[in-house]
């Protein structure tokens, strides 16, 4: 039997954060990280396998980001947890005890098995592991026509990514638009009508009704009775967390199933902690259970938990998910933090929103050059900033992480007006109209 200071079990975002975050934190405690599978994919990089990388080897994480800093890598499979004993059994035979344990086992895909023909060859979900993702990108490869089911991100990033293969592409939502849960309506439009303007079929409002095909699946009917002929589907219809080793073991799970914790990342179980995707998530505001699954929370929460193993250093550092995210869609870039307006608006906030557009770069002229439009939500009383969303360029990838800190530290509008800005034309919008201080003038004005 091996023993350990920290163990970690899971080798994603949030188990590499959480055992290098550690052996930075605590440089003489000893950590070792177990994970099932040979290599690690780097996951939000999955959807660009298939249409840009072309090559899973391309999109690894390097285990030296484990090693380097000194932490111990163990290639198997967590079979069993002893909460009490502080032991886990691995398949490989061993077992491991521990002082501090972090569970970031993360989340698998769901499985629509309420869908008659689910199972058919030719429909495949979105697992994480290279071996499977290797496979399927050769599959895909003589497919012409394929539904994908669920107009998430992943769904949409699917999508976008197997377009540019020249695949024909429809996309199914049972929502009345694509990307719903980070967007609002007219955001959604705009990705919306990005997808369609570079082919992609979009069908919203309806759902999936039946997978139909003898072995392989050759027909997707919908619940409106339409029938869309395919060689093959794409399931992007959510994830669900992966405790199965922690409900076995004992530890108070969520209705979703995932692993309660608390502001530390602590589960119910001593000496036990828990991050990312395996983790139950409050959103920021309201502190309601909120299942919005991301890599930049899951390492938020790994850093946390790792500082707090061995005696609290931060005080209730994880006040929950402000679901930062963006993504590309062809040209397009789409980003979001806090709360949309029409979440705000359905959660009782009162609210003001500020909007701005302008270039990127100044003069406008300047080659590279994209449109930005801004639009900030604060609550009216406290002028507040709670959300934001943009358009753009690929510039608004950064811009949305500065509205991601003012949205965490509370920022009000008047701050955002006058807070000081570096541009330069060539990187840049104006100064004279830098779009966050415009759009909180706007809010201001209202
Ligand atoms: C296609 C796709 C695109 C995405 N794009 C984005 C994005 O652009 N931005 C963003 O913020 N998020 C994105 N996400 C979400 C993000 O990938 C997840 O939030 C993130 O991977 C969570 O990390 P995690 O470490 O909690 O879990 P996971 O990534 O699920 O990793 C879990 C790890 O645990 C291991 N494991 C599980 N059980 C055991 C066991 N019993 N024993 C040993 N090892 C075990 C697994 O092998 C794996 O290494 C995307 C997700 C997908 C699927």
């Amino acid at each position: 039997m091996k023993k350990t200071d920290v163990l970690v079990i899971g080798g994603s975002a949030g188990g590499i954060l959480a055992a290098t975050t550690c052996k930075k934190v605590y440089k003489d405690k000893e950590v070792v990280l177990v994970r099932k599978t040979n290599t690690v994919m780097v996951p939000c990089g999955i959807p660009y396998i298939f249409g840009t990388l072309n090559d899973t080897g391309k999109n690894r994480i390097p285990d030296t980001m484990i090693t380097n800093p000194g932490c111990e890598l163990i290639i198997s499979e967590a079979i069993k947890l002893d909460a009490e004993a502080h032991l886990v059994s691995l398949s490989n035979g061993d077992s491991i005890q521990y002082d501090k344990l972090v569970l970031a086992t993360g989340s698998n895909p769901i499985i629509p098995k309420f869908i008659p023909g689910y199972d058919l060859g030719s429909i495949y979900a979105v697992y994480k592991s290279e071996d499977y993702l290797a496979d399927l990108l050769v599959k895909i490869a003589p497919m012409k026509d394929i539904v994908v089911v669920g107009g998430g991100f992943i769904g949409v990033e699917f999508a976008e990514q197997l377009r540019k293969l020249g695949k024909n592409i429809t996309l199914v939502e049972m929502q009345d638009q694509c990307l719903q849960q980070a967007f609002d309506n007219e955001i959604c439009s705009v990705a919306e009508d990005e997808l369609k303007a570079n082919g992609i079929v979009i069908k919203t409002g309806v759902k999936v009704a039946k997978f139909s095909g003898e072995k392989f699946v050759t027909a997707v009917e919908l619940s409106n009775g339409e029938i869309l002929k395919t060689d093959g589907v794409l399931l992007g219809m959510g994830v669900v967390p992966n405790t199965l080793l922690a409900n076995e073991a004992g530890l108070r799970l969520d209705q979703r199933g995932a692993i309660m914790v608390d502001e530390y990342m602590r589960t119910s179980a001593k000496d036990i902690f828990a991050v990312g995707d395996c983790a139950d998530k409050k959103c920021f505001f309201t502190g309601k259970s909120m299942p919005v699954l991301l890599a930049s929370t899951a390492t938020m929460e790994a850093k946390v938990a790792a500082a707090n193993l061995f005696g609290l250093r931060y005080i209730r550092e994880n006040r929950g998910t402000i679901s930062a995210f963006s993504t590309k869609i062809f040209s397009k870039t789409l980003a979001s933090a806090g709360i949309g307006e029409r979440r705000a608006l359905e959660e009782g906030f009162e609210i003001v929103v500020g909007k701005f557009a302008t270039m990127d770069k100044h003069p406008g002229s300047l080659p590279g050059s994209a449109k930005i439009e801004l639009k900030l939500i604060f609550v009216k009383t406290s002028g507040v900033l709670i959300g934001a969303q943009i358009i753009g360029g690929e510039s608004i990838g950064e811009m949305i992480n500065i509205l991601s800190l003012a949205i965490q530290k509370g920022l009000t509008a008047n701050e955002l007006n006058t807070f000081q800005t570096a541009t330069h034309p060539l990187v840049t919008a104006s100064p004279i109209a830098y779009p966050i201080n415009a759009a909180a003038l706007d809010a201001l004005t209202k």
